[in-house]
């Protein structure tokens, strides 16, 4: 493409252990991988050798931004980070969302992604200031926590007074260098912990997947970015009416998201009165007009920014959701000044959060079964963990927190590579309830379980308290939380209209049966896949349902109405010039999701790898049915065929991927 417009033209390749680094034209991935996880899928499958582990030089980390990031389009500052993932029992791909600004900063460097691969001779940050790209030494920075770090590197950075197009800038907002954006890890990743996560700012992560530990593993501490330049839309006016017309749609909804309940469904049931009261501001993504986050500033430890899960995360412990009521042993728990500590040093090591209710859970329930030991003592034996009734304390986060980020210990080293693989060696030694345990928290792929309230079911998640079809699906065939992209699927429940409206079909809107639910499946699983690859951030997208707030002169719009499934494709048309209707924005969806398929199939995933966790089989739900296994197979049979798939096998058909300009992935695969 000569001009680029959207996109910015150039996507940067840096091997760390040549120190070589590339700028790779973009049109290699754009238009036909659109950004984002179709960057990720596309680098992967061309570029990461057959044999690949996750933790090894040769794996790619991909920090990928959409295609509509950096324009004024909304919320388009999620982007997402994917590589091999190490938290994944198979180590197949997966993909991590981000918010914040670096997405739209590294835009407006000129680059739409960054590829890394190698591994560094020793700890190095990289700092990309428009065409200026360095490898520079990380040792004043190797150590440090992830946030205070962050701080450090752009006042070492501002100091130095050199950037290359200063004199023409003025010194003051984004332009001044102490605004750097910085991804970075903390000791869990320099330690290639399996749940470390990459920090941003003060509270934004890719959490899921442990890209903190592939980060780590290649001696990279940083990547600083600073751009002057600007991403362009070609039809800019046109662009405007678009978005306004979104605006209005959102505002209509009238959804409550407002900072002290962080994300789109509030605290789930957490008490939020004593942290609400320390929100200083709302918080938001690049470009966002919500800002759905909550920025806090609570005695004892540094302010920052956090979501609902991160202020779930070191007060709840039910059991099995993250952001279910507390447990009945801390029922009388209120959120405080010491849960904001639990945040806090969870962020500052770059310990995934969502993985640590998952953990905290866990070991509260092996402390009551007394599968560790019957005493404090004998417990503190078994573990290395002190005082396990102190759960909740903030030297009980310090230890923990601490025993993880550091590998320190037997248990220690264990739980940093992730509770999956913890689990599955301590029932060696402490027998099966220990795993029993783990699966109940964990539904598949090694990840924390999202579907509230399972078995004992309390809450307004999913009716029977076990995901509902079309999420069992996505759980089975993907590589991570579908629910972490996916939260629209809830909407449809009860709702034929927007069942019909987004699935095609009216019985999907019945969660307690399988009719409907492969076609369904397959449409949210690519959606989501388009919102993480063209920049929508799935709070808000799709668009269901506008319900009007209040009427502007001449509106006659009275009640709910469905709303509008295809202003993604208004947006991205007048952005980028090309223009698409929203089915070919999703048929380049499944080309994405289909070349994310051949990678598993080509490290050996097949049908009988798309399950999830036994316990939903064995144990009854709300309504006192477990997940019937002949109707699951019946209805992933109905999903590979709406898929294009082989249902024998779960291979993508040739037909299929010819179909999607995928031919060359046809031969490779031998289908
Ligand atoms: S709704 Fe929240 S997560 Fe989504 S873009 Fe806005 S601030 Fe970011």
């Amino acid at each position: 493409m000569a001009d680029w417009y959207s996109w910015v033209g150039k996507v940067l390749d840096v091997d760390l252990t040549s120190e070589k680094i590339t700028k790779i034209p973009s049109d290699r991935y754009f238009p036909n991988f659109l950004g984002g996880r179709g960057l990720e899928a596309k680098v992967i499958w061309d570029d990461v050798p057959e044999g690949t582990k996750a933790l090894d030089p040769e794996n790619r980390l991909i920090f990928a931004p959409s295609s509509l990031t950096g324009t004024n389009s909304p919320m388009n500052g999620r982007w997402n980070i994917g590589a091999l993932a190490p938290s994944h029992p198979d180590e197949y791909p997966s993909s991590s969302a981000i918010g914040g600004h670096w997405g739209a900063e590294l835009k407006f460097a000129g680059y739409d992604g960054v590829i890394v691969h190698g591994k560094a001779s020793r700890p190095v940050y990289l700092l990309i200031r428009d065409e200026e790209v360095e490898i520079r030494s990380a040792s004043n920075y190797w150590g440090l926590d992830a946030i205070e770090g962050q701080k450090k590197l752009a006042a070492d950075i501002a100091a130095e007074r050199s950037f290359p197009d200063m004199a023409e800038k003025p010194e003051a907002g984004r332009y001044n260098p102490i605004n750097i954006r910085t991804v970075m890890i903390g000791p869990a990743g320099e330690n290639s912990s399996r749940i470390a996560c990459i920090m941003h700012d003060s509270g934004d992560s890719a959490g899921q997947g442990g890209f903190g530990g592939v980060m780590g593993s290649k001696n990279l501490k940083a990547i600083s970015v600073r751009g002057s330049g600007a991403v362009k839309a070609k039809d800019p006016q046109r662009m405007m009416e678009v978005i306004y017309k979104i605006r209005r749609m959102i505002r209509h909804e009238a959804r409550v998201v407002i900072p002290p309940f962080g994300g789109p469904g509030g605290l789930y049931g957490g008490d939020p009165s004593l942290l609400t009261g320390y929100v200083k501001r709302a918080d938001g993504c690049f470009g966002c007009q919500v800002g759905c986050r909550g920025f806090f500033d609570v005695p004892g430890s540094p302010p920052g920014q956090a979501q609902c899960v991160q202020l779930q995360m070191y007060n709840n412990w039910e059991g099995v959701g993250p952001v279910a009521p507390p447990h009945p042993d801390f029922s009388n728990r209120q959120q405080d000044e010491t849960t904001w500590y639990g945040i806090r040093l969870a962020d500052e090591l770059g310990i995934n959060a969502y993985e640590l209710t998952g953990i905290l859970s866990w070991l509260w329930a092996c402390w009551k079964e007394k599968i560790f030991g019957s005493t404090q003592a004998e417990f503190e034996e078994n573990t290395g963990i002190s005082n396990i009734e102190d759960m909740g304390s903030k030297e009980f986060a310090d230890n923990l927190f601490g025993m993880i980020a550091n590998r320190e210990g037997e248990f220690g080293n264990l739980l940093a590579d992730g509770l999956y693989r913890a689990a599955k060696q301590l029932k060696e030694k402490f027998g099966n309830r220990v795993w029993e345990l783990y699966e109940e928290r964990y539904v598949a792929s090694g990840s924390r379980q999202h579907w509230f309230y399972i078995g004992t079911a309390r809450g307004p998640a999913d009716p029977t308290g076990y995901a509902n079809p079309i999420g069992q699906l996505m759980w089975a065939i993907g590589s991570r939380d579908p629910y972490s992209n996916c939260s629209f699927t809830r909407e449809p429940y009860a709702k034929p209209d927007i069942a019909k409206s987004i699935y095609g079909n009216e019985e999907s809107a019945n969660p307690f049966t399988y009719d409907g639910k492969a076609q369904a499946a397959s449409i949210a699983y690519t959606r989501g896949c388009m919102n993480d690859s063209i920049g929508f951030c799935d709070w808000f997208f799709p668009i269901l349902t506008v319900e009007p707030f209040f009427k502007e002169e001449g509106e006659e719009e009275e009640g709910r109405h469905l709303g509008d499934l295809t202003v993604e494709a208004q947006v991205f048309s007048a952005a980028t010039g090309i223009e698409k209707t929203i089915d070919q924005l999703m048929e380049d969806s499944y080309r994405v999701v289909n070349l994310e398929r051949a990678i598993m199939v080509r490290m050996g995933r097949r049908r009988e790898n798309d399950t999830f966790s036994n316990f939903f089989f064995n144990n009854p739900d709300r309504r006192g049915n477990p997940v019937d296994r002949v109707a699951w197979e019946k209805v992933k049979d109905d999903f590979y065929s709406y898929m294009g798939w082989d249902p024998k096998t779960g291979i993508p058909t040739r037909a299929r991927l010819e179909s999607l300009d995928l031919k060359d992935v046809a031969d490779t695969l031998g289908v």
